[in-house]
C-alpha cells in the first residue's frame, strides 16, 4: 500500500509540482491550500506523512502543528520554510515537526526527506525485538547471544541483523530490496545475492533441517518471511 501524503501550500505552481513529483514517486497525494483546512483534513483523515508549509492563509504551519500534536496526531511533520527565516527551523522543531526543508528545495532533496521520514516513521511503528525464541533457538538481540539447543552458535553482525529484521516482521513477506534498503543500506559491492548468501548461513545454523526450513521461508520472486 503506498503512503499517504497530505501537501498543505497555497503556491498553486508549488502544490502542482510538489504533487507531480510524490505521484510520480508513488505516493498518494492530497492538498489543501490554507491553514485551517489543512488541519481539518489532517484531523479528519489518515495520513502518513505532511508537507508543512509554514507560511498559510488562516493559520500558519506552526499553529497547524501546534494543534496537530495537541490533539494528539503524531503523524511526521515535514515543514517547508523561507530560506529567510532562520528562527523557523528552531520554532518548527520545538513545536513537534520531524524535519524540515528550506525553500527554495530541489525536487529530488525533497522526496528524499519524504523517504527518509517515511522510514523512520515504519521503523518508529514497530516494537523492537530484543529477545526472541523459536524451535530450539534463543536469541539475545542486545547482547548479541545466539542459543541452538542451549549451545552457543556465532553468528556474524549482519547475520544477527537480518533475523532480526525477519523476525520483527514475522508473518510478512520481506522483500529483498527493502533488505538490500534497511539491512545492509545500500552499500557498494552488495546484490541480492549476498542477501540469498546470509539467509543459507541463518539456515545453515538455525534450522534443523537446511533443505527444508521451518522458520525462514523463501517466497519466490519476492524476499522472504519468517515464522515462528
Ligand atoms: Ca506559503
Amino acid at each position: 500500500m503506498s503512503s499517504r501524503i497530505l501537501l498543505v501550500e497555497d503556491e498553486p505552481g508549488l502544490v502542482l509540482t510538489v504533487t507531480d513529483l510524490l505521484t510520480a514517486e508513488g505516493f498518494e497525494v492530497q492538498s489543501a491550500t490554507d491553514g485551517p483546512s489543512g488541519l481539518a483534513r489532517a484531523l479528519a483523515e489518515k495520513f502518513d506523512l505532511i508537507v508543512l508549509d509554514v507560511m498559510l492563509p488562516g493559520k500558519n504551519g506552526f499553529e497547524v502543528c501546534r494543534e496537530l500534536r495537541q490533539q494528539g496526531r503524531d503523524v511526521a511533520v515535514l515543514m517547508l520554510t523561507a530560506k529567510t527565516q532562520v528562527v523557523d527551523r528552531v520554532v518548527g522543531l520545538k513545536l513537534g515537526a520531524d524535519d524540515y526543508l528550506t525553500k527554495p528545495f530541489h525536487p529530488a532533496e525533497l522526496v528524499a526527506r519524504v523517504e527518509a521520514l517515511l522510514r523512520r516513521v515504519k521503523h518508529d511503528n514497530l516494537a523492537p525485538v530484543r529477545g526472541f525464541s523459536f524451535g530450539n533457538v534463543e536469541v539475545d538481540f542486545e547482547k548479541g547471544d545466539v542459543k541452538k539447543n542451549g549451545t552457543p552458535l556465532n553468528l556474524a553482525g549482519k547475520e544477527l541483523q537480518l533475523l532480526q529484521y525477519l523476525i520483527e516482521r514475522r508473518g510478512k513477506v520481506v522483500s529483498r530490496e527493502e533488505l538490500l534498503e534497511n539491512v545492509w543500506e545500500y552499500q557498494s559491492a552488495v546484490s541480492s545475492r549476498t542477501i540469498d548468501v546470509h539467509v543459507a548461513w541463518l539456515r545453515q545454523k538455525l534450522e534443523d533441517n537446511p533443505q527444508n526450513p521451518r522458520h525462514i521461508f523463501t517466497v519466490r520472486g519476492v524476499g522472504y518471511r519468517f515464522s515462528v
